[in-house]
């Protein structure tokens, strides 16, 4: 049983304490990963089918970056954003190759690249598109992050209790209804923000033909489409930008989870005329972009890039969202599955996801759901056939027991 050894139940204990209470933390205390694994404080080891919330996509303690980051600890870890660093000029200009000619400005966070991206809206709206344009359209169940601005963008208004006065200006609308964000755009618009795939929202994705619409409507009427690939850049989507997968061409992008392979850094990526938008003190940051995110970020995106590398990620994607089909077919639980490369969503016809994912923990399988109904998979992008089929028979099996039906 897990949770249930001195140790950890010491820990709980003092996280009580210690800690405010903003997580729901599962009974679990990890002391060590490698790869597609965890190992918690009594020795156990767990297949990790979250990469750390879709932060590890090469895998726990990636030797390259370990690495790249090891060298640079030695070298520098900070020196302020008054003075050039080289790791930070190096990773910009990958991105940007990789963008089609994108600029830069390094965050820790998801929430922070969010926020800049928000300022730059604003800004792009009151200087070159000119008067109140400072609305910004996203979609209900999206996830943007918790900071003020990038939770009024976010489309889940129990999230907002407690905390408004929120900032004004963001109005949401149905995903991949064309016609309703027609008759919102407005002329105090200036951008439409989305997630290709809305994450923490449940896995829905933008379907192709409303994307491709949005993007037209954004060219037509001047507005800036922001693509927040915070979740589903960086391979997850088995393209380095799920933007990629879907044949569009965002004016913005937000980076993060993935991007450093657990070490905290952000980006916000404006194309185009859009990164003309800020000037010197618009905008900054007193660790964005530091020598040790950006040796993680530079180590990590040069891996992704790797010949081969992104087509295995989809070939896995395809592979992992086949068995889990086949699994829909063999079983009464499931409603759906849905997701685009490593990034897939199982609906559960009854509410017991949650369940499920303390069953496959106690068989050493790390899942995660989002909401009563719908489990998550965000393995690291070098899982192989083999991790799949494992937790595919976990999952199964796990349905039976805690479905009670299956
Ligand atoms: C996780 C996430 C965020 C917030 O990122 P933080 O690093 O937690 O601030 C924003 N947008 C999307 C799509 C996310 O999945």
């Amino acid at each position: 049983m897990i949770g249930t050894s001195a140790d950890v139940s010491n820990y709980i204990e003092k996280e009580k304490r210690y800690l405010l209470e903003t997580y729901t933390r599962l009974p679990v205390v990890f002391v060590k990963g490698e790869g597609l694994y965890l190992w918690d404080s009594d020795g156990r080891r767990y297949l990790d089918f979250t990469a750390g919330l879709g932060v590890v996509g090469l895998g726990h303690n990636h030797p390259v970056v370990e690495r790249a980051v090891k060298e640079q600890v030695g070298q520098l870890v900070h020196a302020s954003n008054l003075f050039y660093t080289p790791g930070q000029i190096d990773l910009a200009e990958v991105l940007s190759r990789e963008t089609g000619g994108g600029r830069c400005f390094f965050a820790n966070s998801g929430a922070e690249a969010n926020e800049a991206a928000i300022k730059l809206a604003r800004k792009y709206g009151g200087e070159v598109l000119g008067g109140d344009r400072y609305e910004i359209i996203t979609a209900k169940n999206s996830f943007h992050g918790r900071t003020l601005g990038a939770l009024a963008a976010t489309g889940q208004p129990e999230k907002h209790r407690y905390f408004g006065p929120l900032p004004e200006g963001f109005r949401q609308v149905t995903l991949n209804d064309m016609a309703e964000l027609e008759r919102t755009v407005s002329g105090h618009t200036c951008a439409v923000m989305l997630e290709t795939v809305q994450g923490e929202g449940g896995v829905y994705a933008c379907e192709q033909a409303y994307l491709s619409a949005v993007q037209r409507l954004c060219r037509a009427r001047g507005l800036l489409l922001i693509l927040d690939e915070v979740q589903t850049g960086m391979g997850r989507s088995g393209a380095l930008f799920s933007y990629q997968r879907y044949g569009v061409e965002p004016d913005v992008i937000t980076l993060a989870k993935g991007l450093g392979n657990g070490f905290p850094i952000g980006a916000l990526i404006a194309r185009g005329s859009a990164g003309d938008v800020f000037s010197a003190g618009d905008h900054g940051s007193t660790f964005g972009g530091g020598p040790i995110a950006c040796a993680s970020a530079l180590a990590t995106l040069e891996t992704l890039i790797s010949p081969g590398f992104l087509d295995t990620c989809r070939r896995l994607g395809r592979y992992f969202e086949g068995e889990l089909k086949r699994l829909k077919g063999r079983t009464k639980s499931i409603a759906e599955v849905r997701g685009l490369g490593l990034m897939l969503g199982v609906e559960l016809k009854t509410p017991v996801a949650r369940d499920v994912v303390v069953a496959l923990l106690e068989g050493g399988i790390i899942v995660n759901n989002v909401g009563p109904k719908i489990l998550r998979f965000l393995p690291p992008l070098v899982v192989g056939e083999e991790e799949v089929d494992t937790v595919v028979s976990a999952l199964e099996e796990a349905l039976h027991s805690s479905a009670g039906v299956a």
